[in-house]
């Protein structure tokens, strides 16, 4: 079986490079799908309060034949509850709906700026950890500059910073502030929800590896140093997309698909996102 990388956090935890992103896969199809990835190799989860799903992706683990500990298993804080006293219940309700008996990664899944103070939400993060109720911490969709405010107003480095990156964002500054900081990125949507791969350079290096353009783009992120979980609810796209550790793009490779950035978002501006769900 696929033999993925582990990575080590700031803190001296590990995680693996490549996981399972569940965003958008329904709750009635989530144990399904994640049991599909786990049997093809998965030992890392990537869920979160908003996508309604982290019950189901607890059945699933609880359900295979796998020592619960030994899969990795990613959570977020839901927009709608920042602040210290909410961002410490929400975690009593995600912990609970996972029902591992201790979570790996907790994100603040997005700054909010325009909304709140995610100073205040990171302080009950600390608190979170430091009770030893979770292995790690991090953000998600964090600037350079909101990351600058953490570390002047803060105690705790975040271990991570999820990011949306692909080749046409390759947001290598913010990756590049992370490494230097200590804090590993990770990046989603990481084929751009399949945006890049018809990409005549992406088709073109692929068909050099005999490997799909999925594969090439994912393995991209992998030799940068991310970590990467795509999505798919299609058992055969689950396989291809752990499939990436048995070849290695050449330097002109790894130019060729970085020199493709248009700084281009899929999702959201950080910046300005303001969702709260109900
Ligand atoms: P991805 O870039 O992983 O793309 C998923 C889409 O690509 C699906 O439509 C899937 O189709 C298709 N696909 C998957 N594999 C292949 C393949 N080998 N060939 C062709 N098409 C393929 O997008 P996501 O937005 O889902 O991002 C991945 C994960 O990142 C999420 O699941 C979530 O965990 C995380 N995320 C985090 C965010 C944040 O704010 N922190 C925001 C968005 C995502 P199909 O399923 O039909 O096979």
């Amino acid at each position: 079986m696929t033999q993925v990388p582990d990575i080590r956090l700031n803190n001296g935890i590990t995680i693996p490079q490549l996981g399972f992103g569940v965003f958008q896969i329904k709750p009635a199809e989530t144990v399904e799908a994640v049991t599909t990835a786990l049997k093809a190799g998965y030992r890392h989860i990537d869920t979160a309060e908003m996508y309604q799903n982290e019950k189901e992706v607890g059945e699933a683990i609880a359900a295979f034949d796998v020592d619960p500990a030994e899969v990795f298993v990613t959570s977020k804080l839901s927009n709608s509850k920042h602040g210290f006293d909410d961002a410490l219940a929400a975690f009593d309700g995600t912990y609970d709906a996972i029902g591992k008996e201790q979570l790996d990664l907790f994100l603040v899944h997005w700054p909010l700026p325009t909304v709140g103070d995610f100073v205040e939400t990171w302080r009950a993060m600390e608190r979170i950890y430091s009770e030893g109720r979770v292995r790690s911490i991090g953000v998600s969709n964090f600037t350079i500059a909101h990351l600058d405010r953490l570390a002047e107003e803060t105690d705790i480095v975040p271990a991570i910073n999820q990011i949306e990156a692909h080749p046409y964002l390759s947001q290598l500054d913010l990756l590049a502030y992370d490494t230097e900081h200590g804090i590993v990125t990770q990046a989603w949507s990481p084929i751009a929800q399949g945006a890049v791969l018809d990409d005549p350079e992406i088709v073109d290096i692929a068909g050099d590896h005999g490997k799909t353009p999925a594969q090439v783009v994912l393995r991209w992120h992998i030799q940068l140093g991310s970590v990467v979980f795509p999505k798919s609810v299609t058992p055969a796209r689950i396989a291809e997309n752990i499939d990436l550790f048995d070849f290695e793009l050449s330097e002109g490779d790894m130019k060729r698909i970085t020199a493709l950035n248009r700084d281009e978002r899929i999702g959201p501006d950080p910046e300005t996102f303001d969702y709260l769900p109900d």
